[in-house]
């Protein structure tokens, strides 16, 4: 049985790693008469992984790896225009559009006819927030959270928060690392849905034979039809 349904929304519902893959792009060919654009995008995932514990994920958290980054890379010799630069990327990031991705809205709004349906993201509250008003889907689903992390601790806080059942629940996202093993650990069901590009933090492989793939949001009314009539199972 299956009463809930919860969307991941960066790269789920709407583009989003796009716009970053652009920012790194521009901040490695700022960076072009220092280092490789290899040698900057390593140090930037380096950076963003050893500040994830202090600053989360979101936008301004890679601004303020991009601005140590650039400090790094140019041994802090770099002209300010690249500090403002780096700033103004930022700041079109937290406002580039929200483009939903095909077949989004029909699929949410059917679904959201037979099942509770949820928004779960992460990130910066306010960024977050604004996306998801801009969606134009924030009162077709039930509600949103935004969470810290994704890791099986935060889905449980999640789950005992909206008094919801992990068998009963659903999470799908493109993230194996953050939508669909902690919610399988927890018992919940899980569906990826891969996008065309993955910041290498989440990127990972996985032949867990519990994953379950589907190319298109189109598959996954299907999906749920045959996860919620499937009889209960004696475990
Ligand atoms: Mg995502």
């Amino acid at each position: 049985m299956l009463d809930t349904i919860c969307f991941d929304a960066d790269d789920t519902l709407w583009e989003s790693q796009a716009y970053f893959d652009a920012a790194e792009l521009e901040i490695a060919s700022l960076l072009a008469d220092w280092a490789t654009p290899e040698t900057v995008d390593e140090l930037l995932l380096q950076t963003a992984r050893r500040n994830l514990p202090l600053y989360g994920f979101g936008v301004k958290s890679f601004v303020l790896t991009s601005l140590e980054t650039i400090d790094e890379v140019t041994n802090g010799a770099a002209p300010p225009e690249l500090a403002r630069r780096v700033r103004e990327i930022g700041k079109e990031l937290l406002a580039h559009p929200v483009d939903l991705l095909p077949d989004v809205t029909d699929v949410v709004e059917q679904l959201a006819e037979s099942h509770r349906t949820l928004i779960v993201t992460k990130g910066d509250n306010a960024h977050q927030r604004r996306k998801i008003a801009a969606s134009g889907l924030e009162h077709v689903v039930d509600g949103y959270e935004i969470l810290v992390d994704k890791t099986a601790s935060s889905y449980r806080e999640f789950l005992h928060r909206r008094d919801l059942v992990a068998r009963s629940t659903l999470m799908i996202g493109n993230s194996l690392a953050s939508d669909v093993l902690p919610p399988l650990d927890l018992g919940m069901h899980a569906v990826h849905l891969p996008h065309t590009s993955i910041w290498a933090h989440e990127d990972m492989a996985s032949d867990d034979p519990r994953i379950r793939t589907i190319a298109s949001i189109t598959e996954l009314p299907d999906h749920v039809r045959s996860v919620t009539d499937q009889p209960p199972s004696s475990d």
